[in-house]
């Protein structure tokens, strides 16, 4: 399963980063969210949601040996794994980096977006 996104609906409110935190952290706090609205220089209409692709190639992980699926599925990752991201699909803020683990299962920032910019993708 991946997150199917639709930058052309992004309407650029933040309640995907908000309630990514909310749900993983228990906390609101953009930063500590695995997905971040990119916005261009002059923050006018342009809003790009991103986040992990979740690629079957997982470059993130170059380097390491024996990642098991359950390390693979957290929240919470090294800033390492973020800088080998061809895509910097991560945020990082201080120790951490925040990786989509799609909720599990239950993607909270699908429930949220009100304006569609979210679909599941298999
Ligand atoms: S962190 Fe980057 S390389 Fe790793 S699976 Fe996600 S998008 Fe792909
Ligand atoms: S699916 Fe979950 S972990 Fe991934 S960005 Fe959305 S709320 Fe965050």
């Amino acid at each position: 399963m991946k997150i199917k996104i639709d930058s052309q609906k992004c309407s650029g409110c933040h309640l995907c980063e908000m309630v990514c935190s909310l749900f993983h952290s228990g906390i609101i706090h953009i930063e500590k969210s695995a997905i971040r609205i990119q916005k261009d220089d002059l923050d006018t209409s342009l809003n790009t949601p991103l986040l992990c692709r979740q690629c079957k190639e997982m470059k993130c992980l170059d380097g390491e040996e024996g990642v098991n699926t359950q390390e693979r599925k957290k929240f919470i990752w090294s800033p390492n794994r973020a800088e080998r991201c061809p895509f910097d699909a991560l945020t990082i803020l201080g120790e951490n980096a925040y990786h989509c683990n799609l909720c599990l299962g239950n993607p909270q920032c699908i429930k949220v977006c009100t304006t569609g910019a979210f679909t599941f993708s298999k």
